[in-house]
């Protein structure tokens, strides 16, 4: 039987994770967490790069950042649904193999479709993979939490994670994906990722949300569960420290 793990992180086509909360993975590694990464589908509609590729880079980018496993789910590209029983099924089958603590994923609304649809069916899965009488395989599990992150549309985050130390890895894990990143004199269609500021532009973002809570880096998520607080004054306070530690 697979060994349970503390993050469970979902993305809708590889390459996800790593732009939106490759920082996150890193830094729950780093802390000695266990950290599992699925991807629903193969990215196969994708402009750029064939699935095969993007399976390999997907797979360096999974090891550089130090998660336990990658699994993909070949749901259909471009389709995925949180109406379609199959999807639900798969995504509530990946929960109960890898009993998570807490499920990691889009936000349920963004401008590319698939997107939104994986934030809602994570959404939706998070309860259904607890009951025994579901249609699907496995012992029931369910999570505790699910924590969203930003994918195009931005929304008020709940808490930014300082990725500051990991900042560089998480450079290093979105550059695998080289089939979908820009390539001087390449004669591929253009994309977003594909621009020559692109990089650029996704720095500016993680060093806005970074700033937000005085550090040189940070990934945004939100979650619909209240965060305890013993002392909110020094959580609050200008160092941003857990006052736990
Ligand atoms: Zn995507």
């Amino acid at each position: 039987m697979t060994q349970s793990v503390d993050l469970l992180v979902f993305g809708p086509h590889p390459d996800d994770i790593e732009i939106s909360c490759g920082g996150l993975v890193a830094t729950m590694v780093e802390r000695g967490y266990r950290v599992g990464l699925v991807d629903l589908t193969r990215g196969e509609t994708g402009t750029r790069g064939t699935p095969e590729t993007r399976l390999d880079e997907a797979e360096a980018a999974a090891n550089l950042l130090g998660a336990s496993f990658r699994e993909n789910l070949e749901l259909p590209d471009g389709a995925i649904s949180d109406e379609e029983p199959d999807a639900r099924r798969a995504v509530i089958e990946a929960i109960r193999r890898h009993r998570p603590a807490v499920v990691v994923g889009p936000y349920s609304t963004d401008y590319h479709p698939d997107h939104a649809a994986t934030g809602r069916l994570l959404q939706r899965v998070l309860f259904l993979s607890g009951l025994a009488k579901i249609d699907a395989d496995g012992a029931p599990w369910r999570a505790e939490q699910i924590w969203s992150y930003m994918c195009h549309d931005p929304f008020p985050p709940s808490f930014i994670v300082d990725i500051s130390a990991v900042f560089e890895q998480k450079l290093a894990a979105i550059r695998c994906f080289s089939s979908q990143l820009y390539r001087a004199g390449s004669d591929e269609p253009a994309t977003n990722i594909a621009s020559a500021d692109y990089l650029e532009r996704l720095e500016a973002r993680f060093r806005y949300f970074g700033s937000l809570i005085r550090a040189p880096y940070g990934e945004p998520f939100h979650t619909t569960t209240p965060v305890r607080m013993r002392d909110p004054l020094h959580a609050f306070a200008s160092t941003g420290d857990d006052p736990d530690e």
